[in-house]
């Protein structure tokens, strides 16, 4: 049998409350799936709780009665946020599905000095929702933050609540990442991977973010494009951590 479709709720709830879906999610219940009052669901709160749940239907009122909780799925040991240099064009829609795929915990798009593309309200808004039904796809307990853009700078100034500061930078030296990650991991919780655009970084990008504890690495002798470093990279951190 096949699992039940997922849904995120707004806010954290309790066995027995019966919580209203947003606007989407009603339609595709009612509209998509074909859902009747009673059918059995998956719902997932702010909290990360996953509950077994039915659909409420109340007239045109489509809600999750929650029925239980069931047992949490283990946390990822390693909280990765991926800053990505803003990629022209739609290409950050797929950079925003393969990353939360993979499991990053929160996407950050980035202007710097050679990217073309900027972050317009309605793209974040479209990116948002993307992290959300990606999730859902995938099983996710949670749904990656999609956060405003910001710079270098502003990048830099948020790398010491990390542990560990990874850029690809396609002039790093060229030591593999099988022999040093493994010693960059031990310890760390939180990771920041930071990807250039299509035009890379600008040298005082990368000392910026280097003078502030940063690791510039290469990802091989190669040059991916943008949308494949970032995605390369965390499933390189995935196989590290085990
Ligand atoms: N403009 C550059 C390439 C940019 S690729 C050029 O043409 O030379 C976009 C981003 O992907 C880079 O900023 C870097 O973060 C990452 N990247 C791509 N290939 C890489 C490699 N071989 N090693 C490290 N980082 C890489």
């Amino acid at each position: 049998m096949s699992s039940p479709a997922r849904f995120f709720l707004e806010g954290t709830h309790a066995v027995g409350d019966v919580v209203a879906l947003d606007a989407s999610d009603a339609r595709k219940i009612a509209t998509v799936l074909r859902m009747r009052d009673g059918d059995e669901i998956e719902a997932i709160d702010s909290s990360s709780t996953r509950y077994r749940a039915t659909v409420h239907l109340d007239g045109a009122a489509v809600g999750a009665r929650l029925i239980e909780a069931l047992a949490a799925r283990p946390a990822s040991r390693l909280r990765v946020v991926v800053a990505q240099g803003i990629p022209k064009g739609q290409k950050m829609d797929f950079v925003v599905e393969k990353l939360t795929e993979l499991g990053a915990a929160e996407i950050v798009p980035l202007r710097s000095a050679r990217a073309v593309a900027d972050a317009s309200p309605a793209k974040i808004e479209r990116w948002r929702r993307l992290a959300r039904s990606a999730a859902m796809q995938c099983g996710r307990a949670d749904v990656p933050v999609v956060a405003e853009p910001t710079d270098v700078d502003g990048l830099a100034a948020r790398c010491g609540s990390f542990d560990l500061v990874l850029v690809p930078w396609e002039s790093a030296d060229p030591a593999p990442l099988r022999d040093i990650l493994p010693g960059l991991l031990a310890g760390a919780a939180g990771v920041l991977i930071v990807i250039g655009p299509e035009g890379g970084f600008a040298q005082d990008e990368v000392a910026a973010l280097r003078a502030v504890g940063a690791h510039a690495v290469s990802l091989g002798g190669r040059i991916l494009r943008t949308e494949t470093a970032g995605l390369a990279m965390l499933a390189m951190l995935d196989y590290a951590m085990g």
